[in-house]
């Protein structure tokens, strides 16, 4: 067992308090850096250069984020094994954990255990059940170990699957945060995400929402919806892409005026034009927060420039504030007295 100690105030003392931000999107960031694999997307990093994660970790606080979250999403038992590395499942945990609770406690933000999405579960297929629950118990007991102070348990599309993490979760008497991500009719299945959520709030989850797939436009409408039905804490971590309501999910998003992706497709690895700016992804965190949605984030794509536009729209001043823009002393668009009239002049062509 570990010998941290749970960091004060807890989760969901802070969410009583007003809003937790949360940064993921760690799969994404890693892999633009050229230290993940597009495709498999599991997080060896975390073995092979720790030091980047560690950085990845401390830039997301630095920029405002309330939670470090162990960089264990998809470095569970079955993408090990597609990778043929079942051997380094617990090394990588094990180290995922240890280097997400080094940043926690030297930042002061809340260290989290995180389950996922397996990509066995069937619905009717009761053995895929047990292993999945399986795979769930042996991350959600190395996170326990490592003194996480709560667990995420997230990218869901099946009710049955996020229930048995919720249940896992429960199990280890950790707070649980669960979320599911949508696809363009629901989940697999044809659940809607309200019914969804509303079955895990039920069932005692601490907080509820969504993750993933949808970018802010299109998640908006339906986390509304889940705040209306459910008494728990409600969670919106987008990704920071264009969606819409034509085209719902990032996974549907196609750059019709490139031509080099013809093959390929754009998600995931061209995706770049939809990227929302900063400015966009403040209007986001200030809604859910006025509707009441008390734990955000974003999710893959984000960048730590999203994560401060985040705080500050929440009205923090993260330590990466000290960095937001300021065009008074630009060269040519600056309005400070110290920039010279002509260059002033110059600048007009700007305008
Ligand atoms: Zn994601």
């Amino acid at each position: 067992m570990s010998t941290r100690k749970v960091t004060s105030p807890g989760l969901l003392e802070r969410l009583q308090n007003g809003a937790v931000i949360c940064a993921e999107g760690y799969l994404f960031e890693l892999e633009r850096r050229g230290y993940i694999q597009a495709g498999a997307f599991v997080p060896e990093v975390v073995l092979e250069h720790p030091e980047k994660v560690y950085e990845l970790h401390r830039e997301f606080v630095h920029a405002g984020s309330d939670v470090v979250e162990a960089f264990t999403y998809y470095g569970h038992r079955e993408k090990l094994r597609v990778i043929g590395k079942e051997e380094l499942l617990e090394p990588l945990n094990r180290n995922a954990l240890q280097i997400a609770a080094d940043v926690a406690d030297e930042s002061g933000a809340l260290l989290a255990g995180n389950i996922c999405n397996t990509n066995i579960w069937e619905p009717d297929n009761q053995s895929t059940h047990a292993a999945g629950r399986g795979m769930f118990e042996e991350q959600v007991g190395w996170a326990v170990d490592a003194g996480a102070d709560f667990v995420i348990g997230e990218t869901f599309c099946w009710v049955e699957e996020a229930l048995a993490a919720l249940q896992v979760i429960q199990a280890a008497d950790k707070p649980s945060v669960i979320t599911f991500a949508l696809d363009a009719d629901g989940l697999h299945g044809g659940v809607d995400g309200v019914t969804a959520c509303k079955q895990l709030a039920d069932a005692g989850a601490d907080v509820v929402g969504l993750n993933c797939s949808r970018g802010p436009a299109t998640m908006l409408p339906v986390v509304e919806e889940i705040r209306a039905a459910v008494s728990c804490h409600v969670a919106a971590l987008p990704v920071p892409y264009r969606t819409t309501a034509d085209v719902p999910t990032f996974q549907l998003l196609h750059d019709a005026s490139c031509s080099c992706t013809a093959d390929i497709g754009t998600f995931p690895t061209a995706l770049d034009p939809f990227v929302c700016n900063r400015y966009e992804i403040a209007e986001f965190a200030k809604k859910v927060h006025t509707k009441g949605i008390n734990y955000v984030g974003l999710c893959c794509g984000a960048g730590p420039h999203h994560v401060r536009s985040m705080a500050e729209a929440l009205g923090r001043t993260p330590p990466a504030s000290r960095y937001s823009p300021d065009m008074s002393k630009h060269a040519y668009q600056g309005t400070d007295e110290k920039i010279p009239d002509y260059y002033k002049d110059l600048g007009k062509m700007y305008e």
